[in-house]
């Protein structure tokens, strides 16, 4: 298992490693804790910078609790989507300032969303982590997910984000 500091864009807005769990706001460093890191991110393209569109840590007991709010059905098409799309560990450069599948470079990517492992103040490369992935590629995965769960998703951005059920982009926690 490698491991290294947090790179930049897996901070938090501060610029800053992730302290706490979103949900049960344990302590992730003391003790060490596994947990999963999603941030979605908007770059304006025309005039220049970024908006946080939403950015968690979550710890892995936790993470393993809202999977069972995930529909078996949802679960299901998204390994079934993972597993026909992921590239090959061969092919795979381990590079996650590109998006995973259409291989754009972040830079020049309108919506985009970056997930990372950690353990404790360590970043773990382990199991295909970390990658990113673009807002056209979140939007097919969307379509993957079922009504239910799509909904569930949206209301935990509710809760936790603040962001309106109304808000129109791909762009959701989708490790949870
Ligand atoms: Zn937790």
């Amino acid at each position: 298992m490698k491991t290294s500091n947090f790179p930049q864009i897996f901070r938090n807005i501060d610029g800053e490693a992730f302290r706490n769990c979103q949900i049960c706001e344990i302590d992730l460093f003391e003790p060490r804790q596994m947990y999963v890191i999603e941030r979605a991110i908007k770059n304006y393209l025309d005039i220049g910078g970024n908006q946080v569109l939403f950015e968690h840590a979550v710890c892995l007991s936790c993470a393993q609790n809202e999977q069972e709010n995930l529909s078996e059905e949802s679960r299901e098409s998204l390994r079934l989507y993972f597993q026909a799309m992921r590239p090959k560990e061969d092919e795979f450069s381990g590079d996650f300032n590109q998006c995973l599948i259409t291989q754009k470079s972040l830079e020049n990517i309108e919506e985009y969303q970056v997930f990372g492992m950690g353990f404790g103040s360590e970043m773990l490369e382990m199991n295909g982590f970390p990658f990113a992935l673009s807002g056209e590629i979140m939007e097919e995965i969307a379509e993957q997910l079922s009504k239910e769960t799509r909904d569930y998703l949206d209301g935990y951005m509710t809760d936790k984000f603040g962001v309106p059920p109304e808000f129109e982009s791909p762009l959701r926690p989708v490790l949870l």
